[in-house]
């Protein structure tokens, strides 16, 4: 086999040769010649045991960095246990950041491990970028980290937290938690020290964790201030939320079978009637530099279904809000959904509802910027606010004697 770098004959290609002769990995060395690593790895290098006695110890007395940053992969829910080992996943795009980490981690005998193996479900051989070491070696630290003494640092903890996890959508940062408590820290400290608040968001995500948002871009800018130094030392951290690159319009496409009645409609919309809606939600925005995406397709799958189709499919749209009872148009639909939505993708561009493949409307409402200082629109809440009691021409519905109500027989 010939060395496609630097064109050395070879027996067969290793990291061993690729670093000395061009710094790759085989991983990478993979994508940049785009050849599938079936061809390039021989069977002995794929699926391959790894022996825990080959694994340091962790050192007596871990350093202050590590200690924090382990904290942060906590936080972030990535430490997994797999047999022997605790292992931190790595991204091949982002290699340079991993091993960022491992300077820090090798106090806890972490090592950076590019294992292969043949994935049952894809019939071919897979590349795993990880940090790995012995999992008797946190037991003790990443359980109950929080009431350690000292406590690790909080921002540099977020810090790395939000390297791996962290996603800015139209200037508003999101960050997965799986720990819910941990979520509610992290808002608590936030606000503490640096008087940044978060919110918290349901948005079904697996394993039952929570998404964290800055409540405003301030809030965005201010915490990016405050972690700038950490996140800058951080290889591609603070380039890859701050570089400029394409704007993208991606669209998810959702049905719900629902029915309705138009209250007063003079026409047959005043019956009710039944249908199948088409809802397509779409999303503007940069492309992040490290997942290639605007926005994962599963995140506005599921905030979308969570958020309105579990909550109007097969039922009447009449009765599922009150802000829909008196009329549940697409008009007024969009709006409502629009409403429901804008806090989870604050780079929602445009909504397009069909209620028939011939009837449809598209709308842009506001960005959540101006919905948090507009609030709800008043359209949808003339039956739920208005004080009836405070008209006094209402008294003319009573009959005057009884306070009855008037009735044409
Ligand atoms: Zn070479």
């Amino acid at each position: 086999m010939q060395c496609l770098e630097c064109g050395t004959e070879l027996q067969r290609l290793e990291n061993e040769h690729l670093f000395s002769c061009c710094g790759l990995t085989l991983h990478e060395y993979a994508l940049r010649h785009h050849m599938p690593l079936d061809l390039i790895l021989s069977p002995d290098q794929i699926n391959v045991a790894d022996r825990v006695m080959d694994y340091a110890r962790a050192s007596a007395c871990p350093g202050e960095t590590a200690r924090s940053l382990l904290q942060g992969f906590r936080l972030a829910g990535l430490l997994k246990d797999e047999g022997e080992f605790t292992v931190l996943p790595g991204d091949v795009r982002r290699l340079d950041l991993l091993l960022w980490n491992l300077q820090y981690l090798k106090d806890f005998g972490f090592r950076f491990r590019q294992e292969y193996r043949f994935d049952t479900a894809t019939n071919r051989v897979v590349a795993d970028n990880r940090l790995k070491a012995r999992r008797s070696n946190l037991a003790r630290q990443y359980g109950m980290e929080l009431s350690l003494v000292p406590p690790p640092d909080f921002l540099m903890a977020l810090a790395g937290c939000i390297a791996q996890v962290g996603e800015l959508h139209a200037g508003y940062l999101f960050i997965p938690v799986p720990g819910r408590r941990d979520a509610q820290e992290i808002i608590g400290s936030l606000k503490r020290l640096r008087n940044i608040s978060m919110v918290m968001l349901e948005t079904g995500e697996p394993g039952g964790g929570v998404m964290l948002r800055s409540h405003r871009r301030a809030d965005s800018d201010r915490l990016f201030e405050s972690l700038r130094e950490l996140l800058q030392m951080m290889p591609g951290v603070w380039e890859r939320f701050h570089v400029t690159t394409p704007e993208v319009t991606v669209v998810k496409e959702l049905v719900f079978d629902s029915a309705h009645f138009i209250t007063d409609h003079p026409a047959k919309c005043s019956n009710l009637h039944g249908g199948r809606y088409t809802l397509q939600v779409k999303v503007a925005g940069r492309i992040d530099p490290v997942t290639g995406c605007v926005i994962d397709y599963g995140y506005l799958k599921r905030v979308v279904n969570q958020r309105v189709v579990d909550r109007f499919d097969h039922h009447n749209l009449n009765f599922v809000a009150s802000e829909l009872a008196w009329r549940s148009s697409t008009e007024m639909l969009c709006v409502y959904i629009w409403e429901q939505l804008i806090d989870y993708l604050p780079g929602m561009a445009e909504l397009q509802l069909y209620e028939t493949q011939q009837s449809w409307c598209h709308y842009s409402g506001p960005d959540l910027k101006s919905y948090q200082a507009s609030g709800s629109s008043f359209l949808l809440h003339h039956f739920d606010e208005l004080d009836v009691r405070s008209l006094q021409l209402r008294e003319q519905i009573m009959d005057g004697q009884g306070g009855r109500l008037s009735v044409v027989a």
